[in-house]
């Protein structure tokens, strides 16, 4: 049965500041919810409160990141938090049938997909396979005038990859909010928000790039 605009819902203000605190707890070394693992009961059913699109790197797994357990969250993980059609196909389904209405975009510093981009534009080189080329080709748009920036202007390269993460994410989130006439509507009418933000590896903080202001504030 479909979840959509279910009353039980948890409102999009009130996911983002349980990812908040989920992620004061892993900065502090305070693990509590991702750390109980199985459950009796798991199998019957899920109601994740957010949707997490966030990078394949080894080093930012949302459920410990943002210290969730075990059906709490919905998490496409791909090089890059690229948004693929099957991204996208994801988020549908699980607003549609959970009823989710916060999805969190999250890139993170030191990006080896996006510093991979990078380096491609530098040197004229090709990805490889096509497969690899459907990663870089979506993340080129968003760092191109920033390698471009790099090479005139001699800006350090660190700067123009931590400036390219933080454009990757915002890029990617609008890139979703469009992904779909169901996704589009749903953003229109405020029922599904779409928040980017990045996840620093030598801080562990999560910094989350849009506010939301609760309803009825
Ligand atoms: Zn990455």
């Amino acid at each position: 049965m479909s979840q959509l605009y279910s009353k039980d819902s948890i409102p999009p203000a009130e996911a983002l500041q349980r990812l908040k605190e989920g992620n004061t707890r892993f900065v502090g070394g305070a693990l509590e919810q991702s750390l109980k693992g199985w459950r009796p009961g798991l199998g019957e059913g899920q109601r994740p409160f957010a949707v997490v699109i966030g990078c394949s790197d080894s080093r930012s797994p949302a459920e410990l990141v943002f210290d969730q357990g075990l059906g709490a969250l919905f998490v496409v993980r791909v090089a890059g938090n690229v948004i693929a059609p099957s991204g996208v196909g994801s988020v549908e389904f699980a607003a549609a049938q959970f009823g989710t209405r916060l999805v969190v975009v999250m890139g993170h510093t030191r990006c080896g997909a996006i510093s991979a981009t990078c380096d491609i534009i530098r040197n004229g080189d090709s990805a490889g396979s096509a497969n690899l080329r459907s990663i870089t080709d979506r993340i080129r748009p968003q760092v191109e005038d920033l390698v471009r920036l790099e090479q005139e202007a001699h800006v350090n390269p660190e700067l123009v990859l931590r400036h390219a993460t933080y454009a990757n994410a915002r890029s990617c989130a609008d890139r979703l909010r469009h992904g779909s006439t169901l996704i589009e509507t749903l953003v229109q009418q405020g029922w599904l928000h779409v928040v980017p933000a990045v996840y620093d590896l030598d801080t562990g903080n999560v910094e989350f790039l849009e506010r939301i202001v609760p309803q009825g504030a």
